[in-house]
């Protein structure tokens, strides 16, 4: 079987996953990958804003154990990247960290709808039951497109990430992204299909089926990833993933080296 890369991983400097850089890719040739991408989650400019991500001084270290890591297994390509939270204002934060190393892409994540709620925290559940569930849903979407309008990222991350917990607006979700995926695909910025969803309680790929057909419908870019934060879950559901990306009417994906993109054919059996 030749597997899209997965170009979603985590390493332990986010405080929330576990195994080295090497342990990753050893799982990953275990399971027959050619190519994988490390996309830790990126620093905040103040290293208080949570607790789950690197802190700006770890940056060096993060590059360093992928890099070590591609050093000692010559036969897997392994990308350099990062997993950068948008947040409206930060993006001169962003663009420094874009200059620090020699990226091979910025997956564009939302997490945060203001500084102090991320959406997909167990912790803060309690937060979705003060909220319109509509409008949130709406404002995701609106920041996935300002997120995709920003040039500053390559791949935008889980795009129906606020389905974690299975609390859904009453408009359909091909309505409420429809800006979003008209804007990446005139920005050629390519989304993944995040098999981490199916861990979640939504039990479900990251887009959704009917999300991900409008995807292609509308000329939006993919890529894979199992949002790996431990070695086993490396190419987690890549079937479903494969079968996903095959029913929605995809027949490439994208592959990134310097912030480069090129198109690569899927193969399905
Ligand atoms: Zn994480
Ligand atoms: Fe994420
Ligand atoms: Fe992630
Ligand atoms: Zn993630």
């Amino acid at each position: 079987m030749n597997w899209p890369a997965d170009y979603h991983m985590h390493t332990p400097l986010c405080c929330h996953a576990v195994g080295r850089p090497i342990d990753y890719a050893a799982q990953a040739l275990r399971v027959g990958l050619k190519e994988i991408g490390f996309s830790d989650h990126s620093p905040m400019p103040r290293d208080d804003f949570d607790d789950w991500r690197m802190k700006a001084s770890q940056l060096d270290e993060y590059v360093a154990m992928v890099q070590e890591a591609q050093t000692a297994n010559p036969q897997l390509r392994i990308k350099l990247g990062l997993e950068v939270d948008y947040l409206p204002g930060h993006e001169p934060w962003i663009r420094e960290l874009a200059s620090r190393h020699p990226w091979d892409y910025f997956i564009g994540s939302v997490h945060y709808l203001d500084g102090g709620w991320d959406i997909d925290n167990p912790k803060k559940l309690s937060q979705w039951k003060q909220h319109d569930p509509d409008e949130v849903w709406e404002l995701y979407a609106a920041r996935l497109t300002q997120a995709a309008d920003s040039g500053l990222f390559d791949i935008i991350g889980h795009m129906d990430l606020a389905k974690k917990f299975c609390i859904y607006p009453k408009r359909s979700l091909e309505l409420i992204f429809s800006p979003f995926l008209k804007k990446a695909a005139e920005r050629n910025v390519a989304i993944e299909i995040n098999t981490a969803g199916l861990r979640k309680d939504c039990r479900e790929i990251y887009p959704g089926q009917l999300l991900l057909k409008a995807a292609q419908v509308a000329g939006v870019p993919i890529v894979f990833g199992s949002d790996a934060h431990s070695p086993e879950e490396v190419g987690l559901n890549y079937s479903e993933a494969l079968q996903a990306a095959k029913r929605a009417g995809y027949s490439e994906c994208r592959q990134f080296t310097s912030r480069k993109s090129k198109t690569i054919q899927l193969s399905f059996e």
